[in-house]
């Protein structure tokens, strides 16, 4: 450890690692801001799927970077750092256009779902490009989905709430991600029109060894069946998972046990592989 001295005479530690962190965060940063989106970006696709039918339901899209500079970079690291530099806009738009591009070649039965971030609903222009590229998709809006969780509706709610309700007006669905981690997902749940849940991967991942967290799973289930909604449960990893959240009667299923997220190239004989054709 060194210290540094602050001006007003208080110490403030940082240790090496942390120090080296922080200069790599900003070399991602830096590599960021000057990268071709067009060029560096891709979008993977992950299948949601009806296990009781053996059909996929939908493909996410999940946002990838191949930097020039630095290779691939998770969009754990770089989702923020668009966020922040308020290229998230540019961002949104490059890969919404690379992902309706690609889900216009699926058969009709297979939806396209679609991350939004705080940002993206916080700028009704933004919206206006969206709404757009939506109308122009030649894709029918009933095929496309946005996933936005409980944190992009913290910021300004009355503003988020707007553009969701834009964007279900031109006939897409919405669905609240990452459900259960937050403090106020049941007050969302009551204040916007949803169509979907997705229930976390952390209530998941010990689903078949602990009574708590299967019912929870079995109590967000029940939550979803009274008031209409979809439901998603998303990271299931192994067998033993499976068959805890099919007994507790979820059929739409999300994780590596099915796929990782794959190409665009790779869907037709994805989807040929779990629905058997
Ligand atoms: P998310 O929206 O919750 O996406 C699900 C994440 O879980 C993805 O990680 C996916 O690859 C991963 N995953 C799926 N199944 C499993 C599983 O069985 N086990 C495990 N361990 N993980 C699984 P990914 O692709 O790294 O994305 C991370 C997050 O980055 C996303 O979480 C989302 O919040 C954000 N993100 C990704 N693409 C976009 C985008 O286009 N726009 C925005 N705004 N955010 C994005
Ligand atoms: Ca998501
Ligand atoms: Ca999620
Ligand atoms: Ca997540």
């Amino acid at each position: 450890y060194h210290g540094k001295q602050t001006r007003k005479g208080g110490m403030v530690l940082f240790s090496a690692e942390h120090e080296t962190r922080i200069r790599a965060a900003a070399r991602v940063e830096e590599a960021f801001q000057t990268a071709d989106l067009e060029a560096e970006m891709w979008v993977a696709f992950q299948p949601i799927v009806d296990v009781k039918r053996d059909r996929v339901v939908a493909f996410e899209a999940l946002a990838r970077w191949q930097s020039r500079e630095l290779g691939p970079v998770s969009p754990v690291v770089f989702v923020p750092i668009a966020e922040r530099s308020q290229m998230i806009g540019k961002m949104t738009r490059v890969l919404l256009k690379k992902a309706l591009d690609a889900a216009r070649h699926w058969p009709s039965h297979v939806s396209l779902c679609f991350n939004l971030s705080a940002q993206n609903l916080a700028s009704p222009d933004g919206m206006e490009v969206i709404q757009d590229m939506l109308r122009n998709a030649g894709l029918s809006p009933c095929r496309l989905e946005f996933e936005v969780t409980e944190t992009a509706l913290l910021h300004d709610f009355e503003q988020a709430s707007a553009c969701l309700q834009a964007l279900r007006e031109i006939g897409v669905r919405i669905a609240l991600d990452d459900f259960g981690t937050g403090f106020s997902s049941l007050s969302y749940v009551n204040k916007l029109k949803l169509d979907k849940i997705k229930i976390d991967r952390s209530f998941v991942i010990d689903v078949d060894v602990s009574r708590t967290s299967a019912n929870i799973v079995k109590t967000i289930l029940a939550l979803c069946e009274n008031l209409n909604l979809d439901c998603i449960v998303e990271g299931v990893e192994t067998q033993a998972q499976l068959k805890v959240i099919t007994s507790l009667g979820c059929r739409l299923i999300q994780g590596y046990l099915i796929s990782k997220p794959v190409a665009g190239d790779k869907i037709a004989g994805l989807v040929r592989r779990i629905e058997q054709l």
